[in-house]
This record gives structure tokens, C-alpha cells and sequence, in this order.
């Protein structure tokens, strides 16, 4: 039952012991006890930089940086180590991509994206529209909030060069047929570039299965530190294409007026890497693959059965939104309840020590398409158990109470 893993792993997490019901791992998620070690050791015993000095410590950390390398990419199922791109989060490597793949664009391609994209998969398109004229096409929510491989056959067009699609809405926890997607795009000659920010903590993810040709994540989603992430590109496109942001480690010769550049991951990687942050990256992978990817998901798929259930039967007068089909989503509950403002419910509910996220969640086109300004978000982990959903239900129940007509 769904209480047993939680119940192994609560321990593992400090700040678990102060009785916190923590929902609200969409944002970020709590962070195990070895990994906050993994960091401090690092910073204790070889905190020198990578890839340059010759001597011990140097070594020791770059070894331990380029083993996460192999990590990732293991754990998100990359054919090459090469493809791993160490970023500072999923913003930084979409921008990146977007930057990138501008040398695949010129005025008047279009690029399609989807109206439940988070702000960090949408801003990048859009700066790149203004700057060389792309246009931009969206993927529109059914009226069951699905998207659909029909609704991307009917955009296309010969001038439709990229679609760029997140694999799980941080919203409602949708996850769209982006295989089914990808596929209809690659038939059509098109790149594939998939945020997987709510993907990649959640359940066991394979790139090379999911058809992505670029995919970028965040370490503090998946119980690692705030800024690291991971940009994926496929070692042929990365090989094809030129830098855009230049420095130190990310060159072969350089003159005083032209370089030339080291090979693919270090060309797009310039400057001293977050290297505690990759370090404690790997410490989180180690910890989650420990587990099992697969195990968290069945995990988190029951007690998220269990909070919809209990929603339906105890809180008649709230609204959740997204696609009433639950089996496309898991983890997250946007919700709203009758009466009471969202922030209000988030406020009510820290009284009661849960912590949840009231707002826009950086997508604000899908609040409007559903016509809110915000909603309430619960977001569940690992660490989560029935307790949680318990404290969350009885939580809603008395700020009702309290904002009863
Ligand atoms: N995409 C999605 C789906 C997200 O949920 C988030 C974080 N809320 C991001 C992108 C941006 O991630 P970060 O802030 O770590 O760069």
C-alpha cells in the first residue's frame, strides 16, 4: 500500500520530523539527508575546480563531476554521455535550446507549443519570435483538457519546424501523448524539444523512447539542489551546431579574433560548472534509482487515487481542474473551493502546517483558457503518505467553514 514506501523514506528527509505536511514538491522538492552531505563533503574535503588543476583534490572533483555525467544519463536513458549538458535548471536549458535551434530558423518558420506550457517553455519562443520573426502556433486543450496528435496534423504546415511540448503540466499533472506527438513531428522533418521538468522525478523516463531530441530538467524537482539542471541533445544536432554563449572550457585554440571549440558536452558548457550542485544532482539520482523510478510512480499514482477519491467524497463544493480522466495525470490537484480565494486556502492551510501553492503557477494562458487568475496546487512525492492528504482534506474542510456564507 501507498504508505510503505513514504514510510521508509520519511526519515531521510529532515524536515519531515517537524510534522510538516509537505504538498508542495511541484516547486521544489525536499531534499534528502545524503545529498545535503554529498554537497557538504564536496565543499569539506575537495573543493577545488574541475577539469583544470593537476593535483588531488582537482582530480577527486573532477571525477565525481564527470561520473554524474554518466548518471544522467543512464537515469533518463541517453545513447551517449556526450549528450548530457550540465545547466543551471529547465528556464536555462530551454533558453538554451532556443537559442541554439535559432540557427535552424529563419523568418517565417513556424514553432508550435501547447497553451498549458509553463512561462520557461513559452518566453524563450516568444523573445525568438520578436528577435527573427517565427511564428508561433499553440496546441489548444479539448474540451476534456487533452491535446491530441489530430489537433498537431491540422497545425503543421511545411514551415512548421520545431514543436516544443512539456511531458507533464506542472498545473494539473497532465501528461500529454507526447511519444504520439513526437512521432507525427519527426514524420514531418521536425525537432522535438520536451520539457521535462514534472516528468523526470515522478516516474521513469527515456528520451530516446519518448522521441525527444532535446530534453531539459531541474535537479530541485527530483531532490537535488536549486540550480542545476540537465539540457539533453541529441549528439548529432549538438555536433551540427555552433555555441552561443562563449568563455573559458568550452574551447579547442583560441586567437585573438577567431577559436575554435572543444568537442560536444564542453562547447556548451563555458565557465566553472554549479559543481556542488552536479554532485549533489548525482547524489539524488543514486537515491532515487535506490528506491526505483518505477516504485515512486506506483507510489504516487495510489496516493494520488486516494486524495481524488477523498476530494470527491469529502469536498463537494470544490473544483478540480484538468482533464477529468485521471489516468493522464498524477501528483498534482489544482483545485479551487467555492467561496474561499485561492491564496486564502494556502494561507488557511500553512495554519494547519500544510504547505501548499496558490497562484498562476508560471501559466498564466491555461488560467485564462480556464478563466481563473489562479488556483490552489497540491503536489505530491515519495515522501508523501494518506497523512498528508488527510491534513490537506481536513485543511480545506475548515477554511470552507470559515468562509461559509
Ligand atoms: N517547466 C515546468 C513544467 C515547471 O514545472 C518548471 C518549474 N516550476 C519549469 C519549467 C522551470 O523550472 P526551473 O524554475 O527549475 O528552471
Amino acid at each position: 500500500m501507498s504508505a510503505s514506501l513514504a514510510d521508509k523514506v520519511r526519515k531521510d528527509f529532515p524536515i519531515l520530523s517537524t510534522g510538516l505536511a509537505y504538498l508542495d514538491s511541484g516547486a521544489t522538492a525536499l531534499k534528502p539527508q545524503v545529498v545535503i552531505d554529498a554537497i557538504t563533503k564536496y565543499y569539506t574535503d575537495y573543493p577545488a575546480n574541475v577539469h583544470r588543476g593537476i593535483y588531488k583534490i582537482s582530480d577527486q572533483a573532477s571525477i565525481e563531476f564527470e561520473r554524474v555525467r554518466g548518471l544522467v544519463q543512464r537515469f533518463i536513458g541517453a545513447e551517449h554521455e556526450e549528450e548530457i549538458i550540465f545547466t543551471s535548471g529547465t528556464t536555462h536549458g530551454l533558453n538554451l535550446v532556443s537559442l541554439l535551434l535559432e540557427q535552424k530558423l529563419k523568418k517565417g518558420d513556424e514553432v508550435i507549443a501547447t497553451n498549458i506550457e509553463h512561462h520557461a517553455n513559452l518566453i524563450p519562443w516568444q523573445l525568438m519570435s520578436q528577435w527573427i520573426g517565427i511564428e508561433l502556433k499553440f496546441l489548444i486543450v479539448n474540451e476534456d483538457d487533452k491535446l491530441t496528435v489530430e489537433q498537431l496534423e491540422k497545425l503543421i504546415t511545411p514551415k512548421t519546424k520545431i514543436l516544443s511540448i512539456t511531458q507533464t503540466s506542472n498545473v494539473s499533472g497532465y501528461s500529454p501523448p507526447v511519444k504520439e506527438l513526437a512521432t507525427t513531428a519527426h514524420e514531418h522533418g521536425m525537432i522535438v524539444v520536451v520539457d521535462g521538468a514534472q516528468s523526470v522525478p515522478h516516474k521513469p523516463v527515456d528520451v530516446v523512447d519518448l522521441g525527444a531530441d532535446f530534453f531539459a530538467f531541474s535537479g530541485h524537482k527530483m531532490c537535488g539542489p536549486t540550480g542545476v539542471g540537465v539540457l539533453y541533445g541529441k549528439k548529432e544536432l549538438l555536433e551540427e551546431l555552433e555555441p552561443v554563449i562563449g568563455g573559458g572550457s568550452m574551447i579547442d585554440e583560441v586567437e585573438l579574433t577567431s577559436a575554435t571549440w572543444a568537442p560536444v558536452p564542453e562547447k556548451f558548457e563555458p565557465g566553472t560548472p554549479n559543481i556542488a550542485g552536479v554532485i549533489g544532482l548525482g547524489a539524488a539520482i543514486e537515491y532515487l534509482t535506490a528506491i526505483g523510478m518505477e516504485n515512486i510512480q506506483k507510489h504516487e499514482r495510489e496516493l494520488f487515487n486516494y486524495a481524488i477519491a477523498e476530494f470527491q467524497t469529502k469536498l463537494p463544493g470544490v473544483t478540480i481542474y484538468g482533464p477529468t480522466d485521471m489516468s493522464s495525470r498524477c501528483s498534482i490537484i489544482s483545485f479551487a473551493a467555492k467561496n474561499v480565494h485561492p491564496h486564502d486556502m494556502a494561507s488557511i492551510l500553512d495554519q494547519e502546517n500544510v504547505a501548499v501553492r496558490a497562484g498562476h503557477h508560471c501559466a498564466q494562458p491555461l488560467m485564462k483558457h480556464w478563466g481563473v487568475p489562479s488556483t490552489t496546487r497540491a503536489s505530491l512525492y515519495l515522501y508523501n503518505n494518506e497523512n498528508d492528504v488527510d491534513m490537506l482534506v481536513n485543511g480545506i474542510i475548515k477554511a470552507q467553514e470559515l468562509f461559509a456564507e
